[in-house]
């Protein structure tokens, strides 16, 4: 079993989706969790369940992930809660924009790179100040299989979580001699908000593309999320683990 026992975690956009998932598991495994959203009273809420559900410590931080401030102080509350000790921090916050590029607007562009993208840079240099200290941590980035492979219609979004990738490697290879791996998990088609866009057209032809027939549940990328969390994946650093039922291999 996983034990994450006096670990601590920030994950950014964990009020909801895929980033509370991590936030749960996290949890359930004993890691004290610092719940970032853009809005307050949702990432209020998901604290406030998940410190009621386990016997870990856990504090809502309001931030824009994409804004070098907020994320300064989204970190400085999150290390004065917890000791000034940060283990792990999930890059998770992300927005689609989506539209063919000749339809795209240039502002699609900037808030979607934005979001997906900067904020991991704003949030790992933040991030690796105190885990360079410590000489131990964990980065995990959620990225995406389109970050690998491309989406038509998604130009924006899959360059940014292309981007999240040549960043994890990179700062995997500049912080490998400190103990802090990073790393990144590229879902694939997972059932969130984000997903529930589509229509149910939509998402049985995406599910025909893949090998496992189905879309993905959040719990599917918090598991792997647990895992680059864990010691077990100590000596792996710069790595991308797709969940995605088989879509890309
Ligand atoms: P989601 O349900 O829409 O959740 C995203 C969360 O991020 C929300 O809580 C949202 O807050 C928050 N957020 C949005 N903008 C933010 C900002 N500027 N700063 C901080 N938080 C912000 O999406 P999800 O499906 O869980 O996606 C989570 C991550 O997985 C994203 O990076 C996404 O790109 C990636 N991913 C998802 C899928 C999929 O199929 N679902 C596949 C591949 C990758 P509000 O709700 O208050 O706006």
């Amino acid at each position: 079993m996983i034990d994450l026992t006096s670990k601590t975690a920030l994950i950014t956009g964990s009020g909801r989706g895929i980033g509370k998932e991590i936030a749960v598991k996290l949890a359930a495994a004993g890691a004290n969790v610092a719940i970032s959203d853009i809005d307050l009273e949702t990432a209020k809420a998901t604290a406030a369940e998940i410190a009621g559900a386990y016997k870990i410590k856990t504090i809502a931080v309001a931030a824009d992930a994409s804004k070098a401030a907020d994320v300064e102080k989204m970190f400085a509350d999150t290390l004065e809660a917890f000791g000034g000790k940060l283990d792990i921090l999930i890059n998770n916050a992300g927005i689609t924009r989506d539209g063919l590029l000749m339809r795209m607007k240039e502002e699609d562009w900037d808030l979607v790179l934005n979001i997906n993208l900067k904020s991991a840079f704003l949030c790992c240099k933040e991030a690796t100040r105190t885990m360079m200290k410590a000489r131990s941590g964990k980065i995990i980035n959620i990225a995406s299989v389109v970050g690998l492979m491309g989406n038509a219609g998604q130009v924006n979004y899959s360059a940014s979580k292309a981007g999240m990738i040549g960043l994890t490697k990179t700062l995997a290879r500049e912080f490998a001699s400190r103990s802090i791996n990073v790393n990144a998990i590229a879902p694939g088609f997972i059932k969130t908000a984000m997903t529930d866009k589509l229509t149910d057209a939509e998402k049985e032809k995406l599910a025909s593309g893949i090998p496992m027939a189905k879309l993905g549940e959040p719990v599917d990328v918090a598991n792997a999320a647990l895992f680059l969390s864990s010691a077990l994946s100590d000596y792996i650093t710069g790595q991308v683990i797709t969940v995605d039922g088989g879509l890309v291999m």
